[in-house]
């Protein structure tokens, strides 16, 4: 339970961040949160040699409006989601699911961006993320680029990140004023990861679905845009069959790991009852 030795690096701006990482060996790591990265340490399935704390990088905080997008800074922590008004009034999805993940120690110190760039198929944000069409601001030492949240998830703890790279920022269009959103997560108490989870967001338009977006969490290797469960349900006024269909497509992309959570059969039926439940819940927030 004590980790590997490591030199400690605590940089005040993103620039001196993406320098040092560009400089040192693919070994160093950023510390945010410290709440996935520490623990992994202790248990030495990371053992970095460069640690590069990004807690004084203040540029990296913050929530803000920017044209038809929200941008969240990457240091920004998931208690920081919850208490913000901005989100509340543009995107209140993000504020739901911050508020199931873990518990509030947790919360209070893991950040948006830890949580994002992680690559574990676990958390909470990146499905999220996905099913709102969020982009990821990447910083390097050479420039910036951006990646659709929904092209950053390759397996587990494999993104399309480079090593030199830094997530400085979440972009998210703002959804339509009325949508529907909802997260539906199944946890075994309070603190747990997900057994199975659903985001949803929708539009309606006299009286059906005009516009929908599922995402799924820990039910396969990565985050999961269930694409097809969403076509499922556009057109209609989410009856029972179309219901029926989404969460047939939903449980035909989930391939679960048998673990404490349940077998694979379970996990597979949760994800079905997640969207199904993510979308009853979504619709009646877009119809009251
Ligand atoms: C008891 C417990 C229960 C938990 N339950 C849940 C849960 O239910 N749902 C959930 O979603 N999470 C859960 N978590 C994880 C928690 O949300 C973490 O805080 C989060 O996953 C990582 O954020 P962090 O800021 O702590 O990142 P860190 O642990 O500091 O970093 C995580 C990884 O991301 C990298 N990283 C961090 N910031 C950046 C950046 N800006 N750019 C590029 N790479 C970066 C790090 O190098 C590291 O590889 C739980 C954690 C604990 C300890």
């Amino acid at each position: 339970m004590i980790p590997g030795s490591f030199e400690y690096h605590r940089p005040s701006s993103l620039g001196e961040a993406a320098a040092l990482l560009g400089s040192l060996d693919s070994d160093a790591r950023l510390l945010a949160g410290g709440h996935s990265l520490i623990p992994m340490m202790k248990l030495r399935l990371a053992q970095p040699s460069h640690l590069i704390d990004l807690a004084s990088v203040t540029e990296l905080r913050g929530i803000g409006l920017d044209g038809a997008d929200v941008v969240i800074g990457a240091m920004t922590t998931q208690h920081d989601v919850i208490a913000s008004e901005l989100l509340a009034t543009h995107a209140p999805l993000l504020r739901e699911t911050a508020a199931q993940i873990a518990d509030a120690q947790v919360r209070y110190m893991g950040t948006i961006g830890g949580n994002a760039a992680n690559g574990d198929p676990g958390n909470d944000m990146p499905a999220l993320l996905m099913t709102l069409g969020a982009t990821y601001v990447l910083t390097s030492a050479s420039g910036e680029r951006r990646v659709a949240a929904r092209d950053y998830y390759l397996g587990v703890y494999e993104t399309a990140a480079r090593p030199s790279e830094i997530l400085a920022a979440i972009r998210i269009p703002v959804p339509p004023r009325g949508h529907g959103y909802a997260y539906e997560k199944l946890k075994r108490k309070v603190g747990d990861y997900a057994t199975a989870a659903a985001a949803v967001v929708l539009t309606v338009a006299g009286g059906k679905v005009a516009s929908c977006a599922i995402g799924l969490t820990n039910v396969s290797d990565r985050p999961l845009l269930a694409k097809d469960a969403a076509a499922a349900v556009i057109g209609t006024a989410l009856d029972k069959a179309s219901v029926a269909k989404a969460t047939a497509a939903a449980e035909a992309i989930a391939a679960p790991a048998e673990d404490g959570r349940g077998s694979v059969e379970y996990r597979t039926k949760m994800a079905g009852v997640m969207t199904a439940r993510a979308l009853a819940r979504a619709f009646a927030r877009a119809t009251e």
